[in-house]
């Protein structure tokens, strides 16, 4: 089908409004955050409602032309957007359709921005079970379900996924689909392990890949009572490792967060550095940062002013974990990143982290030559390990030095992929080529999966390297 005759098909569908094809357009969409460029779209639309996308996706099969989902483009990771495609936004989807304080749950669309509920939810004194990631100014809770986003306070809370109840989910065949109770048309979507196998496991993770989501229902609780903040730094880096390690068996915080690479915090002498936080009653949260504290001094922990640890986490502002202002932590514009990141065992960083430092002596003379800066081997730490991401930054205005960055990234992932023991977290067609192959059988099953339930490989083809 010619593109012109395409646009009107989609107009009838959709409205003129929400049909673009100028170039003017097509063009902001070839890249996201990070340094991968991808292709143009050939044609925008911004369906208005679930109908409208399943409308858009049988279309897309008629013709075989691929679909592109697209949130807030908020990764780091490589969007994928395959040249000449349909590019469809979820900005329309953006209401908030339920806020139920009986089953403490709160049900949205997939293009809502996470900090919009919480300023929803705070009305009510409630918040998300999970607050969204540091993108939560940014991205929406759609995007973020399908990637599976790293969020905060994720040492005590867990996953994004863990709390999400329910989704609605446009397949790559058109077909409308309910996850967990609400499958039941009878019943509220209060549990997502009901009828049957977890449905909502599939997409959680997939990057838009199995199916689109439109609608997640999510877990939400009372505020806790009161916040409390602290910050060490270590003389020696595994020292820091063990400490949180202990912190973690000993469930003594809400969110650690390390810092073992990159600019130092301002005025603060050390190899690394550990932020706290812990979230609870009055009594249990005074309770659990003596037992975090002490367990950092039992480890040769020093600690410091926990100022920035605190306007951190109330800003959400990366740059306050180095007390500086975004300019120097960013390295001031134009740096860009390509992020590889994942999860190991907490005591397994400690190898991780010695390959990484002897990578970058090794390299030294050539991080020099290309322009190449640490911004930073930053961790959250999990409830069962820990979230390792491994941010470089290339010279956005020297190509040399962009091209060393891809580089860079993929000896990266083979070397944490492999010697470093590090499972993926942050996926997308960047780094996917490095990190799929490693599965084995499971690999097999996922691509074979992607064949049976999108044969015409019309969604998002390319994202996760599934062999097309
Ligand atoms: C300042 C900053 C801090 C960040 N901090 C963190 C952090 O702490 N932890 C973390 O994990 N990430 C973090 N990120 C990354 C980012 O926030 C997430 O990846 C993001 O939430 C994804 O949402 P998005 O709407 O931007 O999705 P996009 O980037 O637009 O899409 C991501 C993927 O999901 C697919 N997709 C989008 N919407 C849907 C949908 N409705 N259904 C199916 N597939 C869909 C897309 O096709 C794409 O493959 C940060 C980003 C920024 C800019």
């Amino acid at each position: 089908m010619k593109n012109m005759e395409l646009k009107e098909q989609l107009v009838k569908l959709l409205g003129s409004d929400n049909v673009c094809d100028e170039m003017a357009e097509r063009i902001c969409y070839f890249r996201d955050c990070g340094p991968d460029k991808a292709g143009i779209p050939d044609i925008v639309v911004k369906p208005g409602n679930t109908e409208e996308i399943a409308v858009v996706i049988r279309l897309a099969n008629k013709i075989k032309k691929p679909v592109y989902t697209w949130g807030r483009a908020t990764t780091f990771l490589g969007s994928g957007v395959p040249q000449g495609c349909i590019l469809l936004t979820t900005t329309r989807l953006d209401k908030i359709l339920k806020v139920d304080l009986d089953t403490s749950t709160v049900t949205v669309q997939a293009g809502v921005i996470w900090h919009t509920i919480d300023a929803v939810l705070k009305d009510h004194n409630r918040e998300l079970f999970i607050p969204g990631g540091g993108g939560l100014f940014s991205g929406t809770v759609g995007g973020s379900v399908a990637v599976n986003v790293i969020p905060h306070a994720i040492t005590e809370y867990g996953m994004t996924g863990d709390h999400v109840l329910g989704l609605e989910v446009v397949l790559p065949d058109g077909t409308i689909i309910h996850t967990g109770a609400s499958a039941n048309p009878d019943c509220l979507p209060i549990e997502r392990y009901s009828n049957g196998p977890d449905i909502s496991g599939l997409f959680m993770g997939a990057y838009g890949t199995l199916g689109i989501i439109t609608e997640i229902t999510y877990r939400i609780r009372k505020t806790p009572e009161l916040e409390k903040f602290a910050f060490y730094a270590f003389a020696d880096y595994k020292k820091a490792v063990e400490a949180v390690n202990e912190i973690q068996k000993e469930n003594a915080a809400t969110f650690v967060i390390g810092l073992f690479a990159g600019p130092k915090p301002k005025d603060v002498e050390g190899e690394a550095f550990i932020h706290i936080i812990v979230r609870d009653s009055e009594r249990e949260a005074t309770y659990r940062l003596k037992q975090a504290e002490r367990l950092c001094e039992s480890f040769n922990g020093i600690a410091h002013d926990a100022f920035g640890t605190k306007k951190y986490w109330e800003d959400h502002m990366y740059s306050w974990l180095r007390n500086v202002a975004p300019g120097p932590y960013y390295a001031g514009a134009p740096y860009m990143c390509p992020e590889v990141a994942g999860f190991m065992p907490t005591l397994q960083l400690k190898d991780s982290l010695a390959l990484l430092f002897q990578y970058v002596e090794d390299h030294k003379a050539e991080f020099e030559k290309y322009d190449i800066l640490i911004k930073g081997f930053d961790t959250y730490f999990t409830r069962n390990g820990v979230y390792l991401w491994i941010d470089t930054l290339y010279n956005e205005m020297k190509e040399d030095s962009w091209k060393y960055g891809l580089k860079l990234r993929g000896e990266l992932c083979d070397l944490m992929y492999g010697k470093g023991k590090m499972a993926a977290g942050g996926l997308g067609a960047g780094v996917a080529p490095y990190a799929m192959p490693k599965l084995g059988n499971t690999f097999t099953f996922l691509k074979q999966l992607k064949k049976t339930m999108d044969p015409n490989n019309v969604l998002n083809p390319g994202v996760l390297f599934l062999g097309d």
